[in-house]
């Protein structure tokens, strides 16, 4: 394997580096899943895109620059590199986005992935019902065909900043007599359908970006069906697989976290802080993990630049990326003692030259506990790993 960049790369580089230098925002946004956080998010989506860097890997005609997975990559080191904000509609340019490019008609790739570019159309995921969590495969949300329309019935939970998102993808019944993952469809939902009522779920953290949704008789168009019917469990474990495996969280967001850990276990020792000896192996240890992540993601884009597929091995790398980011932002609460615990509006947590930004690492704390739990729990990447990577017995 070849890790150097070609001259074109660096060339990218530079641009993608002076084009962020210029536009980021100086202060960070608000919260995306906040009513006002969302709309400066989408605002920032909107520019990114008149520059030609909403989705880089895509085809001009869809809202792209026309570039490579590779330049992907570089771009999303750059993008970490330069504090840009969060992707409101991740769910969307990363998950769906690359799952229409696959199961797509041409009809549908030129219809929803410009304004998908343009976040002029933001996206939520509609998979979690009450019923139907980890197993996904007990989905009960009907959509029954009556002529040229699907007939929803049902609810689905937990979609991230479907409080505020104009559509939802998921996986509905369309087999109502159908059981586990046959008979499914993968289906996109208009959210502002008649039938459709978003209702957002309250977080202990304040947010109201997290909503569940209920269909009542809403008629969406067959023609938002992606993929054939009765398919929808072989399109959407494409979309899981780039959701684990490559596009949700590249290696940037993870190589950005371990150079703030090690400036802050700098700054910490320069302040004269006792550090316990464990937490220096703990900054080294993540440090070269996120090294490490880079390096895989750099095989496995190289693999599908070849030709290659994502496949089960996905589980193997959401499981590393949700337990490196705990792990970190562990170590950083180590790090700053009885200051970890500032929240970032504290007085106190504003950056000092010992501690910048301390409130932001109790913020990434937080948020990182989440990861193995979304995107299929890690329970359930170890059952995938088992049996299908290991060729174990079920469970
Ligand atoms: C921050 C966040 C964002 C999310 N965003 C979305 C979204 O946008 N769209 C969406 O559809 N969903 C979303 N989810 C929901 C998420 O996908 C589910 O929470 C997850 O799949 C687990 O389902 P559950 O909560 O019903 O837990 P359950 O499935 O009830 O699981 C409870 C516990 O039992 C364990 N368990 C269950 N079955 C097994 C088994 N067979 N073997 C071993 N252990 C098992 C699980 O690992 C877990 O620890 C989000 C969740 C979070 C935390």
């Amino acid at each position: 394997m070849d890790l150097t960049y070609t001259p074109e790369q660096e060339a990218f580089r530079q641009e993608a580096r002076a084009w962020l230098e210029d536009n980021v925002p100086a202060e960070p946004l608000e919260s995306f899943d906040t009513k006002a956080g969302f709309r400066a998010h989408r605002a920032w989506e909107r520019r990114l895109n008149a520059g030609g860097w909403a989705m880089v890997p895509w085809p001009v005609a869809y809202g792209g620059r026309g570039a490579d997975l590779l330049e992907w990559l570089i771009f999303e080191e750059e993008y970490y590199r330069a504090g840009a904000p969060g992707r409101v509609n991740q769910n969307g340019i990363f998950l769906l986005g690359p799952t229409i490019m696959e199961y797509g008609t041409p009809e549908q790739k030129a219809r929803y992935l410009p304004k998908m570019a343009s976040s002029e159309e933001v996206w939520a995921q509609g998979w979690s019902e009450p019923n139907a969590g980890s197993d996904m495969a007990a989905i009960q949300t009907t959509a029954v065909r009556d002529g040229d329309h699907y007939v929803v019935n049902g609810q689905k939970t937990w979609a991230s900043r479907g409080a505020f998102a104009d559509w939802l993808f998921g996986l509905f019944r369309t087999d109502p007599d159908s059981e586990r993952h046959r008979g499914l469809t993968f289906v996109l939902v208009p959210l502002d359908a008649p039938g459709v009522t978003v209702r957002p779920i309250a977080q202990l953290d304040g947010e109201t970006g997290f909503a569940e949704v209920f269909l009542d008789d809403a008629r969406v168009p067959v023609a938002n069906r992606l993929g054939e019917e009765g398919q929808g469990w072989k399109v959407a474990m494409a979309t899981a697989g780039f959701e684990r495996g490559l596009m949700l969280r590249s290696p940037a967001r993870f190589q950005h976290t371990a150079r703030r850990l090690v400036d802050l276990f700098a700054e910490t020792r320069a302040a004269g802080v006792e550090i316990e000896p464990s937490l220096r192996d703990d900054v080294t240890r993540a440090w070269i993990d996120a090294e490490a992540y880079a390096l895989t993601t750099y095989q496995t884009v190289s693999r599908l630049l070849a030709g290659g597929r994502i496949g089960a091995e996905s589980s193997l790398n959401k499981i590393f990326w949700s337990e490196l980011d705990v792990a970190m932002h562990e170590t950083a609460l180590r790090l700053l003692g009885s200051r970890a615990e500032l929240l970032a509006e504290a007085p106190d947590a504003a950056a000092s030259d010992a501690h910048p930004g301390v409130g932001r690492w109790l913020d990434g704390y937080l948020f990182a506990l989440a990861g193995p739990i979304y995107a299929g729990t890690n329970e359930i990447q170890r059952n995938v790993i088992a049996e299908r990577l290991l060729g174990l017995p079920r469970g």
